[in-house]
């Protein structure tokens, strides 16, 4: 029984800064563990072994009963970094602090245990609904995010929570716990401090997305996934001076799967690699064939900042193409660098060193903080289709375009305005200064064979002609 309830734990891996990278890994216990250990030595609570043998007890006394009960898992947010600043013995101190918290905080009959480094578990017995388990937990988190007193220091941490329900007898103590550690897990991808409870809909989501990344991963692997094109321009002249890659993927049974949909799962289920790797192969193969003034814009996933092998592949990849790394340009979103900054910082030196421009996707939206623009130094800037949409009728947005590209003239940065669709916001970008666009008055994303057409018809005929 240890051994399958080992196999269908999730761990996250933090990042410097506590944000979970989307990415999972299955943790399993030693199947050398003594069995009869059901304490946690460091907080003196109750182990993993203990809380799946206190849910067992539960559901046997609750089959002449059949009132629910609910469990819960709790992960302190961005724990790793307070290991690593103050050192593991400050560690150490806050876990105790937080396991006497918790104690305290159970009602009677209610359970706490130390399931992981910074997990813990609860079972709670009298409630019934999932609006009391999610408030229950909502409690809990708030009482772990009061600050901590470490010697002379004081942190602060945040905690997340999924829980789950025992309905019937088919609840296992396993699926329980994992349903609410799939719960945790959905918790963790909306935010810091956030409580989510196991729904069916979160079942069927599971589900669909264990289908789609079984297809991504044979689509990968036959390399049936596309790159498509997508001009980006000179705003006043209207030339065209590179594209953006974006990928495109139809499945015989899925039909037309978006990327919206297909890139998130990738990352999640760890295809992100392989993907990338076989778009950027067709990608430069493409953009060879292009005249040498065009950049290729090429999207990388938060994930792969923190994978030390992405330079690598990329920079191999360029040579087994022959492509010119001082036609790329690589494009990442804040969220990417808050992972784990160092590790991004490292990857993109490297592709720096080798003439590889960077740009910074989406800017507007992410959670990073005007210090990392100038730490990272990126050549480029790309302001989000969010404020260009409303650039006509909404003062705030104009002024923050505005902002943006004085903070980009200032600090030397280029400057593309993503997702331009009507004639008058291409004219106001102009106005504000703003050099580079991307959007669909300029073209949509097409595929290798429409693109080459693209630039023998319309923008270099004279090029292409002899
Ligand atoms: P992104 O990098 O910000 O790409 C721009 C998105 O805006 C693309 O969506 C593009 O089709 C869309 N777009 C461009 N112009 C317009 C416009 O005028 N109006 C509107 N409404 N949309 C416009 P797409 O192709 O669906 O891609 C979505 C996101 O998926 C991309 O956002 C990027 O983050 C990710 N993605 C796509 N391909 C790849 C890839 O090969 N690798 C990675 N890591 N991510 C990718
Ligand atoms: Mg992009
Ligand atoms: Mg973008």
């Amino acid at each position: 029984m240890d051994r399958n309830l080992a196999d269908c734990r999730i761990r996250f891996i933090e990042g410097e800064e506590g944000m979970p990278s989307r990415q999972l890994i299955r943790r399993r216990i030693s199947p050398y563990e003594d069995s009869t250990v059901l304490t946690d030595p460091l907080t003196g609570l109750g182990n993993l072994r203990r809380f799946i043998d206190k849910i067992n007890r539960l559901i046997s006394e609750r089959a002449d009963d059949p009132a629910p009960f609910a469990i819960g898992v709790a992960d302190l947010d961005g724990f790793k970094p307070i290991n690593d600043l103050f050192g593991r013995g400050a560690g150490d101190a806050i876990l105790q602090q937080v396991a006497m918290r918790l104690r305290a905080a159970m009602e009677e009959n209610a359970t706490v245990t130390r399931i992981g480094a910074d997990e813990f578990a609860f079972l709670l017995p009298m409630v019934f609904s999932e609006g009391t388990a999610a408030e229950r937990a909502q409690m809990l988190i708030e009482i772990l995010s009061a600050p901590y007193h470490v010697g002379q220091r004081t942190a602060r941490l945040s905690a997340s929570a999924g829980c789950s329900l025992f309905y019937s007898e088919e609840d296992t103590a396993e699926l329980l716990l994992s349903k609410a550690e799939t719960a945790l897990y959905q918790a963790k991808r909306s935010g810091r401090g956030t409580v989510m409870v196991y729904t069916r809909e979160m079942e069927d989501a599971a589900k669909r997305a264990t289908h789609i990344e079984q297809a991504l991963r044979r689509a990968v692997a036959a390399g049936e996934v596309e790159p498509h094109f997508q001009p980006i321009v000179d705003l006043s002249s209207r030339q065209v001076v590179g594209f953006e890659t974006l990928a495109r993927w139809t499945d015989r049974d899925l039909g037309e799967v978006a990327p919206a949909v297909f890139i998130p799962i990738a990352e999640e289920r760890g295809v992100i690699g392989q993907l990338s790797q076989l778009m950027l192969r067709k990608a430069a193969q493409a953009a060879r064939d292009w005249p040498k003034e065009l950049f290729l814009s090429f999207n990388l996933s938060p994930s792969q900042l923190v994978d030390q092998n992405t330079a690598q592949h990329i920079l191999n990849i360029l040579e087994q193409t022959s492509f010119d790394p001082r036609r790329l340009e690589i494009e990442i979103t804040e969220n990417g660098l808050m992972s784990d900054p160092a590790s991004a910082k490292r990857i993109l030196q490297d592709l720096r060193r080798r003439g590889i421009r960077v740009s910074l996707d989406d800017f507007g939206t992410g959670q990073s903080s005007l210090g990392r623009l100038r730490e990272f130094a990126f050549d480029k800037l790309k302001i989000d289709r969010t404020f260009v949409s409303s650039i006509l009728d909404d003062r705030p947005s104009e002024h923050i375009i505005r902002a943006i590209l004085a903070m980009c003239e200032g600090l030397g940065m280029e400057v593309v305005a993503e997702g331009i669709e009507e004639e008058a916001q291409a004219e106001r970008l102009v106005q504000f200064g703003c050099s580079g666009g991307q959007g669909h008055l300029f073209g949509r994303p097409r595929n290798a064979h429409h693109t080459l057409s693209y630039l023998h018809e319309s923008v270099y005929p004279s090029k292409y002609a002899g």
